[in-house]
């Protein structure tokens, strides 16, 4: 096999060594998912098919049987990720560290400001710098917008932006969309054609405006939006979907919203980037099981890139929902796994036969690992 080839050449002056705005591949950085057309976005979600058995530790999805046997990878042997989170982050970091770990690699990770220099008053440009130099790809988290393009301006490796302020969340879409295809699939259907109500915090959600720009690459998507008072959608993520063709209608309420859809992606309110206080109207829940039945919604696909905020009156998604068929939020911290192991596969220049003659079966105890 041969060794995952990275070319850290640097063009003299340029702001973006990887090509900001070129499409994402070997080499590049993970910035935004506007570095993503129609086959790079095939590309990368067949590999994440390739991948998903050693994600799962699983020889396949969908049969009722425990697994048989435990894939084991080591594309990555001898790679490390450096994992840089300045913001919390459970599904984020673990599911980017386990995809690395899950192909053979090593993590090296910090998390908080306290814990590293930039406590120390520490540029980003800086600590960059020196963190790339000790790691073959970095995945960061940061909270102000725009922060992640900066660290991948001073990095000599690929950064995958892992969530930049109110910004972007270009992993988190590409699970999301990953999972959409599949649970659509599922059911006869397709996202092109489809009608997806998005719902919630769409001010402040990076994952609202990452998966709306990254919808502009299917066709015919008609999208129904809602959102309350002052957390409305920002009119440039609105305009890259009509400008893509698709159909946007701003709804009054929840149900008109979910009416008539296919899928609903809701999001919690992102208090920590309100500044006041959140307006009063938003209390109770804003999807429970009474709002969908209202809606004739029962059976709705149902997507939430969590957390859900479970605290009383966050106005999130109830719990109440979580026995009905449509329930899509675990396929997609699942499927984020295997999406994540694609991107590194392809930020590092690992093909998909690199990884079958580096993958094997090992007999451990297969019990712990139920299909899900
Ligand atoms: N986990 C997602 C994010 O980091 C969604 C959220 O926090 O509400 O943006």
């Amino acid at each position: 096999m041969t060794a995952p080839d990275l070319d850290q050449s640097r063009p003299n002056g340029s702001l973006h060594p990887y090509g900001e705005g070129e499409l994402f591949g070997k080499g590049k950085h993970l910035l935004s998912v506007s570095q993503f057309d129609r086959p790079t976005l095939v590309d990368l979600f067949t590999l994440a098919d390739t991948v998903a058995p050693i994600a799962q530790r699983q020889l396949g999805r969908g049969d009722r049987q425990l697994a048989t046997g435990q894939t084991v990878c080591s594309v990555l042997d001898g790679a490390v990720l450096g994992s840089l989170f300045f913001e919390p982050s459970t599904r984020t970091r673990l599911s980017f560290e386990s995809a690395f770990l899950r192909l053979g690699g090593e993590v090296t990770t910090t998390t908080g400001f306290t814990f590293s220099s930039m406590a120390k008053g520490e540029s980003i440009e800086d600590t960059s710098r020196v963190v790339s130099g000790y790691s073959d790809v970095l995945v960061v988290r940061h909270p102000d917008e725009g922060s992640v393009a900066q660290f991948a301006a001073a990095s000599v490796v690929p950064v995958i932006n892992a969530g930049d302020g109110a910004g972007e969340h270009p992993s988190q879409a590409l699970l999301d969309l990953y999972t959409l295809e599949k649970e659509l699939g599922q059911r006869g259907g397709t996202v092109d054609g489809s009608t997806i109500a998005v719902v919630g915090d769409l001010r402040h959600g990076r994952t609202v405006h990452s998966l709306l720009k990254l919808l502009t690459v299917y066709r015919d998507v008609s999208v129904r939006l809602f959102a309350p008072e002052s957390l409305e959608l920002p009119d440039e993520t609105a305009r890259h979907l009509t400008s893509a063709g698709h159909r946007l209608t701003v709804c009054d309420t929840v149900v008109e919203a979910l009416r008539g859809a296919d899928a609903v992606y809701t999001t919690r309110v992102q208090r920590e980037r309100i500044t006041g206080e959140v307006p009063a109207s938003i209390q109770g829940n804003l999807i429970d099981r009474s709002v969908l039945a209202e809606a004739d919604a029962l059976d709705i696909v149902i997507m939430h890139p969590l957390p859900r905020d479970s605290r009383h009156d966050a106005y999130d998604l109830s719990s109440d929902v979580d026995d009905l068929p449509g329930l899509a939020i675990f396929h997609q911290t699942d499927n984020g796994v295997n999406v994540r192991m694609a991107i590194f596969l392809t930020a590092l220049g690992c093909s998909p036969e690199m990884v079958r003659v580096t993958t094997k079966q090992r007999p451990w105890d297969a019990t712990l690992h139920w299909n899900r």
